[in-house]
């Protein structure tokens, strides 16, 4: 699951690019409103974490953008302005959710989490495929009850085909949610991870499709 996130501040954000790089996302991190921009139009991804006090362009003209762009695109916004106003013109704006400065980083994953299921109707809050069952918020995988242990970017993968079951990922396209800027991608990285989630999965879960990608079929 790749994200955008646009924090100018140094520390804040590289703390919060590795957190949520442990908890299994794809992090794009820029540190001014420009940066932000153009990544957005040049990438795609599926959750936007935005600092609304940014250099260059700021997070609400971004966020206006964004609107203006890609309605769907999920938009938390971190602020440390703790005033009503700002919430509600930020919400306004059409931003999903917003959390104030400082905030735990478990509550930004548990939000984050949130969010993406909101974003494609999912309200439950563990996905479930056959004998497969996959909790995000506590980044757990079970095969008829028993808890399988997943490397972040099997999670990763596997997270995607589940919140779109039936829909054919290309590649190139698993490639981009799992990976983030300047992360080294082997050209056989997904089949080997697709490969590593069969042998601990079973081998009819997700289904290749020879030279246009892999999909988890919807449950009949
Ligand atoms: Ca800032």
């Amino acid at each position: 699951m790749k994200l955008l996130l646009v924090e100018d501040d140094a520390l804040l954000g590289d703390g919060v690019r590795a957190g949520l790089k442990q908890a299994g996302f794809a992090v794009d991190w820029v540190q001014d409103g420009l940066a932000a921009k153009l990544a957005l139009t040049t990438e795609d991804y599926a959750l936007l974490v935005l600092d609304l006090g940014l250099p260059k362009l700021s997070g609400m003209e971004l966020l206006n953008f964004v609107r203006v762009k890609q309605t769907k695109l999920p938009v938390l916004i971190l602020t440390a302005r703790d005033t009503v106003a700002d919430r509600v013109t930020g919400l306004n704006a059409g931003a999903d959710d917003y959390l104030l400065k400082p905030f735990d980083l478990d509550e930004l994953i548990a939000r984050l989490n949130a969010l993406l299921r909101r974003s494609v109707g999912q309200v439950d809050l563990t996905l479930q495929h056959g004998a497969v069952e996959l909790t995000p918020a506590s980044h757990q995988v079970r095969l008829a009850g028993k808890t399988i242990s997943l490397s972040a970017r099997e999670f990763s993968l596997l997270h995607t085909l589940l919140l779109h079951t039936g829909r054919v990922h290309s590649r190139e396209q698993l490639e981009q949610h799992l990976y983030g800027w300047g992360e080294e991608v082997e050209s056989n990285a997904i089949e080997v991870h697709v490969h590593h989630l069969r042998k601990k999965l079973g081998t009819d879960l997700i289904r290749t499709l020879r030279g246009v990608g892999y999909v988890i079929d919807k449950v009949a």
